[in-house]
């Protein structure tokens, strides 16, 4: 398409943003007063589903992955330009057990009774909500243009981001696994992209050159004695003493590493079937490992492995290891990053597009990008400025500045609506008609 046309549906996709602000706002505003904790996005899934219909998208699949969707729009130009090419745009729809605190009017004060090990309190507190807005916007905006697009749109909302409860399965994976067999990949994505609303000033927007977001595992320890009267340890066998020698031999591994290597291991959750007068049978500890590299990700399991048998040998239990819920990193080549960056500054305009490190915070965005190449930005919402020496200030009379993601202060300007709306569109117009490709071809190293 020339550069022209594409100026052309660009300035129609920022007008139409503008228009449609207050009801994306509205949007937003309706699922942040009504947040739902992973695997359980009842009315969630209905407001999309039912917001969907209303722009008058007729291709829609629901209860994908527990109480994901997915919608499709196909453009229906009919020359040759753009077919065969498929733009995956995927947003999260889950909330977390975090009491709000974020001082907005229409911040949540829901409580989940009955959600395993609950009851919780509920909040979009890693602001998910702006997400499913967000592609509910640019899905109105793109079904309106859709006679003048050509290739398909795969307007994906997907649940269980955070992680489901224990013993659920859920979150992307399991969406791409159902995706994948209900035939909702035929055409096959050409390129995925979402983003993530972030503590950056209103409009900026971040990335990184190859990781972005660390791999991800849950570890599931397991060390085993022999149940007895509290009185007479001698009988049985206490686990409880391999348990504390192998949170501390643990944090060995820290040394053994090479200090080069990003990596961290929490282990932060201790189940124990003991009681005062009691000595247990068994004692789970539950906990997490990031790295950026899966050869780190390897290395430290074989060792968290040899310190959990070994040390619990040492006092005459057994410990077993296990390593659960396996995400990877979400990694950009160099290409789909060059390709895009134009995109980045387009849509910040004045505000900074910069270059950020990889988190150690996972994002289940990996399952498509890993599989269909693309990208995952980070588009800022909050009142904040970068200062000349590096830090942040307060801006717009706002003294709350920077509140992390997962905080019960969290909170993010409806202002960054419409770069996310604007984001989502640009980049589905430049996939199917413009430039927007991995221009190396290669793959993610
Ligand atoms: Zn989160
Ligand atoms: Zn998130």
């Amino acid at each position: 398409m020339t550069e022209s046309a594409l100026e052309t549906l660009y300035n129609r996709i920022d007008e139409a943003a503008e228009s449609i602000a207050g009801d994306v706002t509205e949007w937003r505003h309706h699922l942040h007063r009504n947040p739902e904790l992973p695997n359980r996005e009842v009315e969630t899934e209905q407001f999309i589903v039912d917001t969907l219909e209303g722009i008058g998208i007729t291709d829609i699949t629901r209860g994908i992955a527990g109480h994901g969707v997915a919608a499709r729009i196909s453009g229906g130009r009919g020359d040759a330009e753009g077919q065969g090419r498929c733009v995956l745009l995927r947003a999260d729809i889950d909330a977390l057990p975090v009491k709000e605190d974020s001082g907005e009017e229409f911040a949540s004060e829901k409580v989940d009774q009955n959600y395993p090990g609950g009851p919780f309190p509920v909040a979009h507190a890693c602001g998910h909500d702006t997400h499913t807005a967000m592609l509910l916007g640019a899905a109105k905006i793109l079904h309106e243009m859709r006679e003048d697009l050509n290739g398909e749109i795969l307007l994906v909302f997907q649940p269980a981001e955070e992680g489901p409860p224990p013993g659920e399965d859920g979150g992307a994976s399991l969406m791409v696994e159902e995706m994948e067999q209900s035939g909702l990949f035929e055409p096959a994505p050409t390129m995925a992209f979402g983003m993530h609303i972030t503590p950056m000033p209103v409009g900026a927007i971040g990335y990184a050159r190859g990781i972005q977001h660390a791999a991800s595992e849950t570890v599931k320890i397991t060390i085993t004695g022999k149940q007895v009267h509290g009185s007479t340890p001698w009988l049985g066998v206490d686990p409880m003493p391999a348990v504390g020698d192998i949170l501390s031999n643990i944090s060995q591994i820290y040394r053994q590493v090479d200090v080069e290597e990003r990596f961290s291991i929490s282990l932060g959750h201790i189940v124990d079937e003991g009681r005062f007068n009691i000595v247990g049978n068994k004692v789970e500890i539950w906990g997490t490992v990031r790295a950026l590299r899966p050869e780190v990700m390897s290395d430290i399991n074989e060792r968290i492995e040899r310190y959990v048998t070994h040390t619990a040998a040492a006092h005459g239990c057994t410990g077993s290891a296990e390593f659960l819920d396996e995400i990877p990193a979400v990694e950009h080549t160099p290409g789909w990053i060059d390709a895009i960056l134009p995109i980045y500054r387009r849509i910040a305009g004045d505000n900074p597009v910069i270059e950020v490190p990889p988190a150690m915070g996972y994002d289940d965005m990996s399952e498509f990008t890993s599989r269909f190449g693309g990208v995952y930005g980070l588009l800022g919402g909050q009142n904040i400025a970068f200062t000349e020496d590096g830090g942040i200030e307060p801006t717009n009379g706002d003294t709350r500045g920077f509140a992390a993601n997962h905080s019960p202060q969290f909170y993010v300007n409806d202002d960054a609506l419409t770069y996310g709306v604007r984001l989502h569109a640009h980049v589905a117009v430049d996939h199917l008609l413009g430039s927007l490709d991995d221009s190396d071809g290669g793959d993610a190293q």
